[in-house]
């Protein structure tokens, strides 16, 4: 499976919340980390295997397909967010840039939208997630 999808999965895995009901996102997640593991061992199998878990779920196989278009593979709300930079106020200073995080095992990443947010551990690994340079 092509690098790209895979780390595409990795972010949707950080952003389901966003794309979801709450009461979802558990195993919705345990089974985007089942494709990711997965991978690891027979990259050819996890295609399918993904294809499985976004069929019937359009909006995340729509969610995905966005990040693969983006030159730099980021979420929809942020390719939105730097294009509509030029309207903000004048005097309230530039945005913060949105910071991405990963899990230090590689198998999850996330982009911190506000800093009124809190970082997060990834699900399969209770890491707290850490700042990617880059
Ligand atoms: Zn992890």
């Amino acid at each position: 499976m092509d690098q790209d999808v895979l780390d595409a999965v990795r972010l949707l895995r950080g952003h389901l919340r966003e794309l979801v009901e709450a009461r979802r996102v558990a195993v919705l997640d345990g089974r985007l980390a089942g494709v990711l593991s997965l991978a690891e061992q027979d990259s050819e199998a996890a295609l399918p295997e993904l294809a499985g878990v976004l069929s019937g779920e359009p909006e995340l196989e729509n969610w995905v397909a966005r990040v693969l278009e983006d030159p730099h593979k980021r979420p929809p709300a942020l390719q939105a967010r730097s294009e509509r930079a030029p309207d903000r106020l004048p005097g309230t200073g530039e945005p913060v840039p949105a910071l991405r995080y990963e899990c230090p095992l590689g198998d999850y990443a996330w982009y911190r939208l506000t800093v009124g947010e809190r970082v997060r551990k990834c699900p399969t690994h209770r890491l707290l997630l850490v700042a990617a340079s880059g």
